[in-house]
């Protein structure tokens, strides 16, 4: 169990904020702590991940996202919204909970930048989290809010990324 648990943030345009994220969920898992992963804005649960996480006991995964295919943007929205209201619940469960060392908020940076849910409420989880929770946010554009919250932020830049090239998305490697 960890002693004091720290806010870390991981943000910028280059690859490698959910990867970072994963990363530290296996090392936390290998030492024996329990962690919870939440993926906003993400439905299918198509990543290597899911897979991953059914073989290790102490990494949980849920998607609070939705499906890519809805017709009109405003009936998008009103899913990702609701769905997005639905994660922060879990994510307020999970961390206020006891049974979990690491917490992990996918994409959480960018439904604070979409709006989907107010910036308080993430400040207020911020705030109020137990001593031993490692709490770790990722995505694009993090505002500046969370970045003064946090104990770590990192931001990746994009050098270079295949996409670039025509290259599409690996399974294995981006899924
Ligand atoms: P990853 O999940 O690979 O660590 P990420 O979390 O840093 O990526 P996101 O912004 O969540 O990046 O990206 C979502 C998807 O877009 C991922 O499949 C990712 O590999 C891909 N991606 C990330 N950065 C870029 C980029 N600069 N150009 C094109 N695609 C990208
Ligand atoms: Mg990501």
């Amino acid at each position: 169990m960890l002693e004091k648990g720290l806010v870390q943030v991981y943000t910028g345009k280059g690859k490698g904020k959910t990867t970072a994220s994963l990363g530290l969920a296996f090392r936390a898992a290998g030492q024996g702590l329990n962690v919870f992963m939440i993926q906003f804005l993400k439905a299918d649960k198509i990543g290597g991940e899911h897979k991953a996480a059914k073989i290790l006991p102490n990494i949980s995964i849920e998607q609070y996202g939705a499906a890519q295919f809805y017709k009109k943007k405003e009936e998008a929205e009103k899913i990702h919204r609701e769905k997005a209201l639905e994660g922060l619940k879990r994510a307020r469960e999970v961390v206020m909970g006891e049974e979990y060392d690491m917490v992990i908020l996918d994409e959480i940076n960018v439904v604070l930048d979409y709006n989907l849910i107010p910036l308080e409420e993430i400040l207020k989880l911020i705030g109020e989290k137990p001593q031993k929770v490692e709490l770790v946010l990722t995505g694009r554009n993090a505002p500046s809010e969370i970045i003064e919250q946090a104990d770590l932020a990192s931001e990746i830049t994009m050098v270079k990324h295949p996409f670039s090239q025509g290259i599409k998305a690996r399974k294995g490697i981006e899924y």
